[in-house]
């Protein structure tokens, strides 16, 4: 009997063993499918899911879901995001007009089972079900809530915390959320503890593997077809260019380049051979880079290529010798290609990476449209800036009526003015015929073409007294404007040949002060140029007017107007004497050396005008 008894007893410690030992084959299994997921590239949904299925299958739950803890602006909030399936899943989805029941709310209350759990850190159960259920379907109808409560065959609930790790050791982690399990029966046992464990593991691991493919993908750097970096990588990287570029001074370029013809090359021989054409002009830029070059695709068929340390001389021979490697290279069916290709510097061109971009695409556009296949630099903003400064500040004078000439002038002025192609040739000889006609116009003895010589006279001394360039535009535009306030004295004045009276003379000596503050005030444009007219007939000895200003403290551009006004002036009849030949000038401007005008002045302008004369 004893013998029996302990058979018995053995066959069912057996039959115990060996479920255990299938239930914990069958965990292996399961874990190792699980595995097996993560490390593919299913979404991290799918993982869960097939997590929270096999949970259920495994230990006969009624219901298993992973619900995140979400916030939003002040609302925070649990969110259904996978779930087993079951009868009560079910029953939720058809409440839910059979829609999907992710992403369904579940109220953040602190005294929670939830929150409590999250707290804590422990797995929490409950076999106040009815209560648990109430909570977390606060939003559904009471009848619905009721039947649910009514049918269910669940006698307790367990709240598995859940959380992410931060750092790869896995030291810090953050609340992601819980899984909540429905149980058929009302104790929870140290295994079970030890299974839901294990899969709050798994959860977990999940989570962070998706983590870590997430942050890859952000981080990838190329673009797929053509494998050359892509937009993002390239615009990290020209910002950090442009900030090292300014520490340290140095250039960096930038090439712009667009296929030509791709929509032909597209609707001829199909897309995939336009896919074929964009490979093969990644290839040359891959070729032609060096190994700290990133040459980029941005968007469809344009490319750029950042140069560090590379100037524009540089970057035009890297881009010539990039587009005639396209045009060499033949592609099968499509034959040659072509590109068009723009250039920009930094720090040369512009010291702003968006501007630097905008010229390089207006250079790339200048290539298309002067015929493509060919490279163009930016184009500098020479001195075609001081030419549209004069240009404006003329139309607006003469629109504004801020001199009083008469409408036929004024009309063929404004006529000259609009048809000026700032930067073109003749630009300047319009400017200067402007000039002249309105000097003409209370000075009938003013020669046409005296403008000219002046400037020319003027930038020459200049020059030689090495001004800087942006100084010598400024005294461009005052050389043209000087005088303007002479339009204001009666022509009379100008005809008389007596001696001048003292009201007379008063007149003409206001007329620096007239120009300046009268007529160009209203102009923002050419406020720096209104001091260099204020200061024209100051002489070095204080002795000049309005404002005996002496030495130095004279601008330079008004002592240089002075000395050519009065060269000119010698050298052309006055009503009331012959004009000086050069030699005689000279004699008179040397006369005022230390007094009207420097030493330094007078020295630098000797020799430009005895070699005028020899010429
Ligand atoms: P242009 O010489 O003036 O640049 O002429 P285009 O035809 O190259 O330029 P357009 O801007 O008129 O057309 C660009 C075409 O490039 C249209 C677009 O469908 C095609 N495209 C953009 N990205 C891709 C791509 O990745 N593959 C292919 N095959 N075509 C592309
Ligand atoms: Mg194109």
């Amino acid at each position: 009997m004893d013998i029996y008894k302990r058979n018995l007893e053995l066959e069912r410690e057996i039959k115990e063993k060996t479920e255990e030992l299938n239930k914990a084959n069958n965990t292996m299994l399961t874990m190792s499918n699980i595995w097996e997921m993560m490390n593919s590239s299913e979404p991290l949904t799918s993982v869960l899911d097939t997590i929270v299925n096999s949970l259920q299958a495994q230990m006969g739950y009624q219901n298993v879901l992973v619900i995140t803890k979400e916030q939003e602006k002040e609302e925070v909030f649990f969110q259904v995001k996978s779930h087993s399936e079951s009868k009560l899943i079910q029953k939720l989805k058809e409440n839910n007009g059979n829609d999907s029941i992710k992403d369904y709310r579940i109220p953040f209350n602190e005294n929670f089972i939830l929150e409590q759990a999250l707290k804590e850190h422990k797995i929490q159960s409950s076999n106040d079900v009815q209560h648990v259920i109430r909570n977390i379907m606060i939003n559904l109808a009471h009848e619905f809530v009721y039947e649910v409560i009514r049918t269910t065959q669940s006698k307790s609930i367990i709240v598995v915390p859940i959380y992410r790790k931060q750092n790869e050791s896995m030291t810090e982690c953050r609340e992601f959320g819980c899984m909540l399990v429905f149980s058929k029966r009302p104790e929870v046992t140290d295994n079970e503890l030890n299974f839901l464990t294990l899969f709050a593991n798994q959860i977990e691991l999940a989570i962070t593997i998706a983590g870590l493919f997430e942050e890859i993908r952000k981080q990838a750097v190329t673009d797929p077809l053509t494998g050359l970096y892509n937009r993002r990588y390239f615009e990290e990287n020209i910002d950090k260019e442009a900030e090292r570029a300014l520490r340290l001074g140095q250039p960096f370029s930038l090439i712009s380049l667009d296929l030509d013809h791709l929509k032909t090359i597209n609707d001829t021989y199909g897309h995939q051979y336009g896919d074929v054409a964009i490979k093969a002009i990644s290839d040359v830029l891959k070729n032609k880079a060096r190994s700290i070059d990133i040459p980029a695709r941005i968007g469809g068929e344009e490319f750029n290529i950042l140069l560090p340390g590379v100037d524009s001389y540089g970057a035009m021979m890297v881009a010539e010798r990039i587009r005639a490697a396209i045009e060499e290279t033949p592609l099968e069916k499509i034959g040659h290609v072509t590109a068009s290709i723009g250039v920009a510097a930094f720090l040369e061109h512009s010291t702003n990476v968006f501007d630097l971009t905008e010229l390089a695409d207006q250079a790339m556009y200048r290539a298309k449209i002067n015929g493509r296949n060919q490279v163009q630099m930016t184009q500098k903003q020479k001195s075609s800036n001081w030419q549209k400064i004069a240009v404006n500040a003329f139309l607006d004078i003469i629109s504004k009526q801020r001199v009083q000439i008469p409408s036929e002038i004024a009309g063929d002025i404004t006529a000259r003015l609009s048809s000026v192609s700032v930067g073109e040739k003749d630009a300047k000889e319009v400017i200067y015929s402007v000039v002249d006609i309105l000097t003409q116009s209370y000075n009938s003895t003013y020669q046409a073409g005296f403008t000219k010589s002046k400037l020319h006279l003027a930038v020459q001394i200049a020059q030689k007294m090495n001004m800087a360039k942006d100084e010598i535009d400024k005294l461009k535009i005052a050389v043209l404007l000087y005088d303007i306030g002479n339009i204001m004295i009666p022509e009379s004045i100008f005809r008389k040949e007596d001696e001048l009276t003292k009201e007379e003379k008063e007149l003409i000596r206001s007329h620096p002060v007239i120009a300046a503050r009268d007529i160009l005030k209203p102009i923002s444009s050419i406020q720096d140029i209104i001091p260099i007219i204020e200061n024209h007939h100051e002489n070095w000895d204080g002795s000049g007017y309005p404002g005996k200003a002496a030495g130095n403290a004279i601008p330079l551009s008004s002592q240089i107007i002075l000395l050519v006004d009065a060269f000119y002036a010698l050298t052309q009849d006055r009503p009331y004497r012959k004009a000086y030949d050069i030699d005689k000038a000279i004699e008179i401007i040397k006369q005022g050396e230390g007094t009207k005008w420097s030493t330094e002045l007078v020295e630098a302008f000797i020799p430009l005008v005895i070699k005028d004369d020899r010429e």
